[in-house]
């Protein structure tokens, strides 16, 4: 498989708190790839693919840090609609089996 940036106008993917770079790709491929490495799993096992917005790379990331309010997403089998709390910031409210998964 020849793998080939989307883009040749990325910028400086992000960094994390503590100046490390996220892990970054070029591709979807490669993100997934990387995500289903299991020499990878203590990190990213599970992990959700996504281009950034912000430095144009594809990142890796829990499915519920990506989902917005009002999403279905599943984990684990299970599956939850994303809410807004008042209090608590995001909340996870458990739906029934005919839910089904929508891209986040
Ligand atoms: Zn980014």
């Amino acid at each position: 498989m020849k793998i080939t940036p989307e883009s040749d106008n990325m910028g400086e993917p992000w960094r994390r708190s503590n100046g490390t770079f996220r892990a970054h790709f070029k591709t979807k491929e490669e993100a997934d790839l990387f995500a289903q490495d299991p020499a990878n799993w203590p990190t990213y096992k599970g992990d959700v693919s996504h281009k950034c917005p912000e430095c144009g790379w594809w990142h890796l990331s829990k499915i519920e840090w990506l989902a917005k309010p009002g999403d279905i997403i599943e984990i684990g089998g299970t599956y939850y609609r994303v809410e807004q709390d008042e209090y608590y910031g995001r909340a996870y409210r458990r739906v029934g089996l005919q839910a089904k998964l929508i891209n986040v």
